[in-house]
């Protein structure tokens, strides 16, 4: 099964993600996660896209098209995909549709994670992640069970994101509604989204993705 979260900075399409590798198997693929590594280290493409993403504003379509092909042809057949933050503009959704076909796959499902924007800079200006392993958190919403320590790995250092403060996530809100909201009518037409609402609490946003998934809710 390979699908798409979707939705602005903040949504929570990466917790999301994060639970179904966990609990499917299936495998993430972060544009964001990719850039950030092609960013720290520290090439001249790496040196270009920091510019860019510390500014809020969205990489070229060639850029980060490359990296999901590259990664989808790593994939096993029998493991399943999650876009999360690509694809992010109509170009973007019109290549993968061509990447997915070269890979014998095709898009089940697309879910929005619909979400107030009033409350995404409290989200995005709280959010810190494992600097080992990754796993997400956040000051109020999602705090480790242990303070210091994280859940997943047992890990003590933390990191925020240079992005991730208060100026620069308001570009990064006006690129999705300017360039990636309009690819929602796109698969609203294919009959394959759901908007599910991500402004519930992180539980029931997993249980409103697996009815999605499971094929026990209707679509949108
Ligand atoms: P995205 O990947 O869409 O940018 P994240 O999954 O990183 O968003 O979520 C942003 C922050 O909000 C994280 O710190 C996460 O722990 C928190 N978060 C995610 N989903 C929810 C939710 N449903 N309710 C409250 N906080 C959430
Ligand atoms: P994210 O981790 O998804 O919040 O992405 C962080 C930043 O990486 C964005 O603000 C963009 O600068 C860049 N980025 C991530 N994915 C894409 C994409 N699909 N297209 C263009 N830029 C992207």
């Amino acid at each position: 099964m390979n699908i798409i979260l979707l939705g602005p900075p903040g949504a929570g399409k990466g917790t999301q993600a994060e639970r179904l590798v966990a609990s499917r198997g299936m495998v993430q693929m972060s544009t964001g996660d990719m850039l950030r590594a092609e960013k720290n280290a520290g090439t001249e493409l790496g040196d270009r896209i920091k510019a860019v993403m510390d500014a809020g504003e969205l990489v070229s379509d060639e850029i980060v098209s490359a990296l999901i092909d590259n990664c989808l042809a790593a994939l096993k057949p029998e493991q399943g995909a999650i876009f999360d933050g690509y694809p992010r503009t109509a170009a973007q959704a019109g290549t993968l549709d061509e990447i997915l076909g070269n890979n014998g796959r095709r898009l089940d499902h697309v879910i929005e994670l619909h979400v107030d924007e009033d409350k995404l800079v409290t989200r995005i200006v709280g959010r810190y992640t494992c600097a080992t392993c990754g796993a997400g958190y956040h000051d109020m919403f999602k705090q480790p069970k242990v303070a210091g320590t994280c859940d997943v790995c047992g890990g003590h250092e933390f990191k925020r994101r240079a992005d991730d403060n208060e100026q620069t996530v308001r570009t990064r809100m006006a690129e999705y509604r300017a360039k990636t909201a309009p690819v929602i009518p796109i698969y609203e037409a294919r009959g394959i989204l759901t908007r599910i609402d991500g402004m519930a609490d992180i539980d029931t946003v997993s249980a409103a993705i697996a009815a999605v998934l499971d094929g026990t809710q209707t679509k949108a």
